[in-house]
């Protein structure tokens, strides 16, 4: 039995969240403009106030099928103001496939799904742990 404990990385994260209205305009566009392709982006809050996404970061290339290995180049902590990833379904389906809880496992906090045909009424946001999550549009 040890004395060293290590120090656990208690690492923020909102109880609710918010996303500004052209941001998630801009993840419509994108999804529209990739169809009948998924497209890919990385979310970036606030530095603030930590709940707000504020802006989409879209990487560029198409979503080889399930595998999202896009995600898995561009996830590096490198900038702690991305909480987490966007893609879009051509489908009208918001549901995360297996691959994407996997994804949402490993990276981030929050994970916006949206699904055809891109707008207010067909888009989702999970956790980590594919959990629906509520978030609202500011
Ligand atoms: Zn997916």
């Amino acid at each position: 039995m040890g004395f060293f404990r290590r120090k656990k990385k208690t690492e923020y994260t909102p109880t609710s969240w918010m996303i500004k209205r052209e941001c998630l305009n801009l993840i419509f566009e994108c999804a529209k403009s990739s169809f009948p392709n998924e497209f890919g982006g990385l979310l970036r809050v606030d530095t603030e106030s930590k709940d707000t996404i504020i802006e989409v970061i879209i990487l560029p290339g198409t979503i080889s099928g399930d595998s999202h290995a896009i995600f898995q180049m561009h996830m590096r902590p490198i900038d702690f103001s991305i909480v987490g990833t966007v893609h879009s379904h051509p489908s009208p389906s918001a549901r995360p496939s297996d691959a994407d809880l996997h994804l949402f496992s490993k990276y981030g906090k929050i994970h916006i799904i949206a699904a055809s045909p891109f707008n207010e009424e067909s888009w989702k946001a999970y956790d980590y742990s594919g959990k629906e999550v509520e978030v609202a549009i500011v």
